[in-house]
């Protein structure tokens, strides 16, 4: 596999082809084709739309969330296993919910102990791709691989094949070739409702407090046991937030459930 994308050169290059299309716009516009220098514009500005933002349409369906007259939510994790993951399980099992993991392939590989706990102790397992590289500029063949990959150290590691067949691209960023390769292989493409930003590391306090406000019926929390580029970096504060969002459910009425329950899947 090549070399995984980075969030930085990806839109680097978006921002390239966003400067030649601004360039060819006024080119047009200069030689008095307005319409189609404005139809450049709106193209490029739809495309940019399309990659960056997990659940415009334009390149493909995807599921953020869940019903809203049901009195349940999810607590999504993404990037892991990582060092903390372990003793996320941990408080998980101690309030008694079960969580959905956006696995990276390449994690798995490295904490297969930890895949299995999380298959044992009843919590969705999902893909988010094996090394976090970056998708929109990539063909199918890759995107492919990068599903496979994962299945694979998933299978591993559990000796199963309980991957569930749901794909977080990383970022939530797509290229025209990400969903139908991912729907080849059978994947529903998932997002979210509310991402926490809890990888900027604000405090257990911040975290709890952004989760709570976005827990509402149908919601899809995003969270971070690990780093997608830093696979040393730990997540003590999102552990530490989990009693403190699982008590502001509770306080809503809300139950907290995986996202393949919530999503009616
Ligand atoms: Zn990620």
């Amino acid at each position: 596999m090549p070399d995984p994308m980075r969030k930085n050169q990806a839109v680097g290059r978006a921002v390239a082809v966003g400067v030649g299309a601004t360039a060819l716009a006024a080119a047009l516009f200069a030689s008095g084709r307005r319409a189609a220098a404005a139809g450049v514009v709106a193209g490029a500005g739809a495309l940019g739309a399309a990659a960056f933002v997990p659940t415009a349409p334009l390149f493909g369906p995807s599921v953020s969330g869940g019903s809203h007259t049901t009195m349940t939510a999810a607590l999504t994790f993404d990037d892991g296993p990582g060092p903390s993951t372990a003793e996320l399980l941990d408080v998980l099992a101690e309030q008694d919910v079960r969580a959905t993991f956006f696995v990276l392939g390449r994690q798995a590989r490295a904490y297969p102990e930890v895949i299995a706990r999380m298959a044992a102790d009843g919590h969705q397992i999902a893909s988010h791709g094996f090394d976090h590289g970056i998708l929109i500029f990539r063909g199918p063949g890759y995107v492919a691989a990068q599903l496979a990959e994962t299945e694979v150290a998933v299978r591993d590691a559990t000796g199963t094949d309980i991957l569930t067949p749901y794909f977080r691209a990383p970022h939530g960023f797509r290229g025209p070739a990400t969903w139908a390769a991912a729907r080849r292989r059978g994947y529903r493409m998932a997002a979210w409702t509310t991402g926490v930003w809890d990888t900027t590391e604000p405090g257990t306090e911040v975290i709890v407090e952004r989760t709570s406000r976005a827990l509402v019926p149908g919601a899809v929390i995003l969270l971070h046991d690990a780093d997608g580029w830093d696979a040393d970096r730990a997540r003590p504060q999102t552990v530490a937030a989990i009693p403190g969002i699982c008590a502001a459910a509770r306080d809503r009425g809300l139950r907290l459930v995986r996202f393949d329950e919530l999503v009616g899947a």
